[in-house]
């Protein structure tokens, strides 16, 4: 099966064609770990999980190697631990592991290697020390900087011109720098911030140099993909690029860019309060899966648009989805169903996740819900533990509200016995805050549930 990826670098959807089908290498720049990650984070996390699965598919489970750091050291993180007062360790540990629970909570797999950036500080030191000895990188007063006009090239994934950059950039503009360009590989630190020793002094990394070190450590120095969003394209991409390339590397050949995430149609910003992030999500309830569906619902080229409607319409979605394979499903012969080649064809059309749900909502209008059961794992809405809980707590949930219709219909005979509702309405009213509509007849009585419906409420009533 052919893959196509629209490669930022050439602007062409091109035939992705792996340098070693046994080993295909990913890279994608991951959070730098001072906070919660919030929804715009989670895009390329998503985005880049649904890529990782597609090759797995296609190269075998084994054949595939990602890698997605974490960027523990960097000024942010300087700065919440002073105003904090807590060591950096706490913070960025704490960090990391919100972080990988966060992901996991949107069906995200773990990369192969999640590294991070100060495990890697020898790495990037040698890798300095070669950029300055061909002639690309010099020091300055402690610092050690890129020397942007020593490569021919620079600029050529963005496709600007070093002067338009620079007009386009906040560039920080400092004494000892050749070019305003030219940008940081090291710099010193004093004794209250974290540093390393090196042969220019005590000091730590600038932001770009860990990953074109850790790519070439964990993937070599030649590799299949590289990708983050858009906002990484300039100057982070830029620098690596050409921190890599004036090493010798050949680096990525494929670079895959998400494009931003807003809320409602604006910008995600603090100051417009409609920042959140994914845990406040999941603790206002609304599921990990729900997430992950709204995300892929639009293409990871085009911004997308995170709006309660399409979250509560998702919510619906996928209900519906797990109503059906409870009522005709069986997991274990979904298990061994093959992926439908129209899902494949779809998603190996750079990434067209939009086209491929739209395939897995047909589905759930067709015959079998075993092939709904293989995608929607498939998708990473659910791992097989995860959907067959959810079906069980569904076919739990269906016989308690009839163990609960059965209830109220002896209540509401006594009650018309007796002229006293107060127990019939006592009840109707736990029923509508559980989210179930009731619905009385003369003779019957018909427990409905509704999509605030949630089964531990129901728990609850018992
Ligand atoms: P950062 O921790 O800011 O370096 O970001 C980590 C990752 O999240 C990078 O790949 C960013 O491109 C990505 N990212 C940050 N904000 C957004 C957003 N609003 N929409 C989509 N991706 C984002
Ligand atoms: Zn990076």
């Amino acid at each position: 099966m052919d893959i196509y990826l629209k490669n930022t670098a050439t602007g062409a959807k091109e035939r992705f064609a792996p340098l070693d089908d046994g080993n295909v290498r990913m890279y994608v720049c991951g959070p730098t770990v001072y906070d919660r990650a919030h929804l715009g984070n989670a895009r390329p996390v998503v985005v880049f999980d649904v890529l990782y699965r597609l090759l797995r598919h296609v190269y075998g489970e084994t054949s595939v190697t990602y890698v997605r750091n974490f960027t523990d050291v960097d000024d942010k993180i300087n700065a919440r631990a002073t105003e904090t007062g807590r060591a950096i360790g706490d913070i960025t540990n704490e960090t990391i592991g919100w972080f990988h629970d966060d992901m996991d909570a949107l069906g995200a797999l773990r990369p192969t290697h999640a590294p991070r950036a100060t495990r890697y500080i020898p790495q990037m030191v040698a890798m300095i020390e070669g950029l300055m000895a061909k002639g690309h990188a010099y020091a300055a007063e402690g610092h050690v900087l890129f020397d942007v006009g020593s490569d021919p090239t620079y600029g050529s994934l963005s496709g600007r011109s070093v002067d338009d950059m620079i007009a386009g950039a906040r560039v920080e503009v400092a004494p000892y720098k050749k070019n305003p360009m030219d940008f940081v590989l090291w710099k010193p630190s004093t004794r209250d911030l974290p540093g390393w020793d090196s042969p220019w002094g005590r000091g730590r990394p600038g932001w770009h140099i860990e990953c074109s070190a850790m790519a070439a450590d964990l993937l070599g120095e030649t590799f299949d993909i590289h990708g983050g969003g858009n906002d990484l394209m300039f100057p982070h991409h830029e620098n690596e690029i050409a921190q890599s390339r004036c090493c010798g590397h050949g680096f990525a050949q494929v670079w895959l860019h998400n494009e931003m995430l807003q809320v409602e149609g604006k910008k995600m910003s603090k100051s417009l309060g409609n920042f959140f992030t994914v845990r406040d999500l999941l603790d206002q309830g609304v599921p990990g899966e729900v997430i992950r569906f709204v995300f892929l619902s639009t293409h990871y080229r085009k911004p997308m648009d995170w709006t309660i409607e399409k979250s509560v319409e998702a919510e619906l979605r996928l209900h519906g989805f797990i109503e059906r394979i409870a009522l005709s499903g069986d997991i274990s012969k979904a298990k061994g169903l093959p992926i439908e080649e129209e899902v494949l064809i779809a998603l190996a059309d750079d990434l067209n996740t939009h086209a491929a749900l739209e395939v897995l909502l047909r589905m759930n209008g067709s015959e079998d819900a075993n092939r709904l059961a293989r995608h929607l794992v498939f998708f990473g809405f659910f791992d097989w533990e995860e959907l067959e809980d959810r079906v069980s707590r569904h076919l739990k949930a269906v016989s308690d509200l009839s163990n609960f219709a059965d209830e109220l219909a002896k209540v509401r005979n006594l009650a018309m016995e007796t002229k006293d509702f107060s127990e019939v309405d006592r009840l109707k009213a736990l029923m509508s805050d559980a989210g179930i509509e009731v619905r009385m007849s003369k003779t019957t009585v018909e427990l409905v549930p509704g999509p605030d419906f949630d089964p531990a409420k129901l728990e609850a009533l018992k």
